[in-house]
């Protein structure tokens, strides 16, 4: 699950990790009230107008704003909020913002030098290790610096053994050329950071930029928090701040009857038992010149109810020509199956779509002579190659 940025912020803030200070606000309104009162409790001139949303880039994409007066802050977020936010990480059409988070201005010019530089806690897959990548090279696109300058990106792997080690902390400030009290600032600054990441089952804590005041002191102005889903369970606290808005309304009703729901861009709507055999099927589809609109696992019961409800969830969406039912009969016999299709196709009234159905083990035979004899606008296959043909057939109509 991803967080917004003043959530991943709140987390931070609880174990110590440096953040400037934010107030959310949902209207200009809220927005001006919390600009006085940022600058009461920090003495902050300038502020920073930034959109709540699920993706990063929003700077690039007009969703950041710097105001130097109160006018400003009720200015930018008049016009940031409301506004179809489109950044490289967006879809497309881009993210409607419904709030900002206003904050106090960090960036203050002092006697010495500010510094912008990226920090990430994420586990490294090929290892199974946590790590921290960072770079002297902040604020900027993280995978144009691997690109061009892969020789300024750093790595700390963490032994699961010993945790994360102060050497490595102090490893990280050093490769960083930070000196004095930045550099003691730095080495606390990392260790809070990783205890942030293991103690909310994180599986991405990136925070770009990270920065050193004027001051010395180390802030993290941006945060892009993801929560492994698996473990929100015993973080009732964390679970809580799942935004639905954020999510496509598809996937959110499918999780409701706990389907295994992800939108896609096609025009095949799939409908699978197994997420092993849902893969094959979407690779199926593409190889045969289609193109899957989701990946659907109805789960190894495959019952009526639940192919009525995966029908039902595949249907809304408008981009799906025609729907491909591939189901492999094990545990679940394929008439049974058969017999739910045809009760589902009967209950919703709105199938105007061409359906081919494959199915495959114990009765198939059984099953497909139920279907062709149903009467409806079912195409049934016992073959793979037959059930992609038939998709075709009924795209090319
Ligand atoms: P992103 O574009 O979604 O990654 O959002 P960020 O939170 O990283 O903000 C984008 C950029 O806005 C940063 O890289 C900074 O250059 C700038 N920015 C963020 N916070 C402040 C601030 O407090 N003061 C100033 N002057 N600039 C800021
Ligand atoms: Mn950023």
């Amino acid at each position: 699950m991803d967080l917004h940025e003043f959530q991943g912020k709140s987390i931070l803030k609880k174990y110590g990790v440096s953040v400037p200070e934010g107030i959310l606000a949902e209207s200009p309104e809220q927005a001006v009230e919390a600009a006085k009162h940022l600058h009461a409790i920090t003495g902050t001139k300038f502020w920073v107008v930034k959109a709540q949303i699920h993706a990063g880039g929003r700077g690039k994409g007009g969703g950041v704003k710097l105001a130097k007066n109160v006018r400003e802050v009720e200015k930018f977020t008049d016009k940031i909020i409301g506004m179809n936010l489109i950044t490289p990480q967006t879809p497309p059409e881009g993210k409607k913002v419904s709030k900002v988070l206003i904050q106090q201005d960090v960036f203050y010019p002092g006697p010495s030098d500010i510094r912008e530089f990226y920090i990430s806690v994420l586990l490294n897959r090929k290892t199974g290790r946590n790590m921290i990548m960072y770079s002297p090279i902040g604020g900027m696109d993280i995978e144009a610096v691997a690109e061009k300058t892969p020789d300024q990106i750093f790595t700390e792997e963490i032994d699961p053994r010993y945790g994360l080690q102060g050497f490595q902390a102090r490893r990280v400030a050093f490769n960083l050329s930070l000196e004095g009290d930045a550099f003691k600032n730095m080495v606390k600054f990392v260790q809070s950071l990783y205890k942030a990441y293991l103690d909310s089952d994180a599986t991405l804590f990136e925070i770009n930029p990270v920065l050193k005041a004027s001051d010395d002191k180390i802030f993290a102005v941006d945060a892009k928090v993801t929560i492994d889903n698996n473990a929100l369970y015993r973080h009732p606290d964390i679970a809580q701040m799942r935004d639905l808005a954020e999510e496509d309304p598809i996937e959110v009703e499918a999780s409701r009857y706990d389907l295994n729901y992800v939108k896609l861009n096609g025009n095949v709507g799939c409908m699978v038992n197994g997420a092993g055999l849902a893969m094959a099927t979407m690779d199926m589809i593409k190889m045969s010149g289609g193109d899957p609109a989701n990946f659907l696992d109805v789960g190894g019961t495959a019952n009526a109810k639940r192919v009525e409800e995966g029908f039902r969830i595949i249907l809304k969406d408008p981009n799906v020509k025609a729907i491909l039912v591939n189901i492999f009969g094990g545990i679940v016999r394929c008439d049974r199956v058969a017999q739910g299709i045809i009760d589902a196709y009967n209950n919703i009234d709105n199938i105007n779509v061409p359906i081919i159905v494959r199915l495959q083990g114990t009765n198939a035979e059984e099953a497909k002579i139920l279907l062709d004899e149903s009467g409806l606008e079912v195409r049934s296959a016992i073959a793979l190659e037959d059930a992609a043909r038939l998709v075709n057939e009924a795209l090319s109509e």
